[in-house]
């Protein structure tokens, strides 16, 4: 290959990151707070909290510490701090396995997307109280038939007096039962088929509107995480336009690099991978070469992971928007969950317990149960792989 290819290659991973030495004692601080709260038995170690563990007391508990909101500027209610501050807090509640749910979306991505497209009174009425842990959001991207293809999406708004009013049905809502709010990608031109991506735009939906009807749909667990939005001729005002109209596709675009970049993608099932470490060394008669050989691989592709998701938050906090790495931690992250999964079942000689209270059978069970969905959601693997060969000019 010459030199002049080699050069136009677009960059994988971005540059490695170190995280500043002050940052120690964020953590030391963090893990104080989880020790205590522990301890007074506020919450147990699940798998997958990120979509499971909706604990709102929780999230307005780590509000009051400054831990939410941490990038959203003071003049919004929020801390002003770095990106890598804000990850060192949100590893720290994954590995533990707290229950971070109820604030996730609303802290990941909605805070940001406000900051960047928000009218000033929208920032000033959410990014306080997403910053407090007392304002949940949902994301309203996906429809039935609309998933991979999302500018397929044929949720319809119409501009009537004073606003728009909106019809069609979203799905795979995660916490919509419980959320104020999404913002729902939505037709406001007719499809043409020349410029899929044309003609869309977002809507600020506060989810008790009128017309709005929120159904469950259970998870494998029995659980009710996911639902199904129906719109019916919803009335929503031009405040509550959010963006600009026709600009939905790069909006939502934006809106993905968050998602999909940050360590839940491999940090889900960590709690797993501790309590099966844990396990393994309280066995007698110690452990054979394969099971640490196998453990092993898990943990040093741990810290590749880890280093290039910290590359990717480090990209993110000057500016770059680096979405073939995001793409890449992702779905190497969400394989390598399911790999933690078949490890534990595989190693260990504890039978998964929906039922159980805590340990190993229990987090073994939320894990097995959940793992279908961890290369789905944020966009399926294949998809992922098909934007990252875009990316590098395969395709
Ligand atoms: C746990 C979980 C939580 C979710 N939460 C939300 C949420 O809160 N809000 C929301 O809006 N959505 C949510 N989703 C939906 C999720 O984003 C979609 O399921 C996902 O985008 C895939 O879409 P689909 O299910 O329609 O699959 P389809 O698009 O029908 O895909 C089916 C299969 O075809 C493959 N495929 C499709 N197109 C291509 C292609 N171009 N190249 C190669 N393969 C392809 C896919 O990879 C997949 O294997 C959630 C999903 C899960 C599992």
């Amino acid at each position: 290959m010459t030199s002049t290819a080699a050069a136009t290659l677009p960059e994988l991973v971005p540059d490695p990151v170190e995280l500043p030495a002050g940052l120690a004692d964020l953590r030391a601080e963090v893990r104080s707070f989880l020790d205590e709260e522990r301890d007074a038995d506020r919450w147990t170690p699940r798998a997958d909290v990120w979509l499971s563990g909706w604990d709102e007391s929780f999230s307005r508990r780590l509000g009051e510490r400054g831990w939410l909101g941490m990038t959203i500027p003071t003049e919004y209610g929020g801390h002003g701090r770095t990106a890598l501050e804000r990850y060192v807090v949100t590893e720290e509640l994954l590995a533990a396995g707290a229950p971070v749910a109820a604030h996730w979306i609303a802290d990941r991505q909605i805070g940001p997307s406000l900051l960047r497209h928000g009218t000033e009174e929208q920032r000033r009425a959410f990014l306080p109280g997403i910053a407090r842990g007392e304002v949940y959001f949902g994301i309203g991207m996906s429809e039935p038939d609309s998933g991979s293809d999302l500018a397929s999406v044929r949720t319809r708004a119409t501009r009537v007096d004073g606003g728009w009013r909106l019809s069609g049905t979203k799905v795979w809502t995660s916490g919509a039962h419980h959320a104020h709010a999404f913002f729902a990608l939505v037709r406001t031109e007719p499809r043409d088929d020349a410029h899929r991506h044309a003609g869309l735009s977002q809507f600020l939906v506060e989810l008790d509107s009128p017309g709005v009807e929120i159904r469950p749909i259970p998870l494998l667990t029995g659980a009710h995480h996911f639902n199904e939005v129906r719109f019916d001729d919803v009335f929503i005002p031009d405040s509550r336009v959010f963006g600009e109209i026709g600009n939905g596709w790069a909006q939502v675009t934006g809106e993905l690099a968050f998602e999909r970049s940050g360590p839940e993608r491999f940090l889900s099932t960590y709690p797993l991978l501790s309590s099966l470490v844990g396990e393994l060394t309280a066995a007698s008669g110690g452990v054979d070469t394969g099971t640490r050989r196998r453990v092993g691989s898990l943990v040093s592709r741990l810290w590749t992971l880890r280093a290039m998701s910290l590359a990717v938050a480090g990209a993110l906090e000057s500016g770059e928007a680096p979405e073939l790495a995001a793409a890449l931690v992702k779905d190497l992250g969400t394989r390598f969950e399911n790999e933690i999964v078949d490890a534990a079942r595989l190693l260990v000689d504890i039978p998964p317990d929906p039922g159980a209270e805590s340990g190993f059978a229990r987090l073994l069970a939320d894990a097995v149960l959940h793992a279908p969905g961890f290369t789905l959601r944020g966009g399926t693997n294949e998809v992922l792989r098909g934007i990252v060969a875009r990316g590098m000019g395969l395709r």
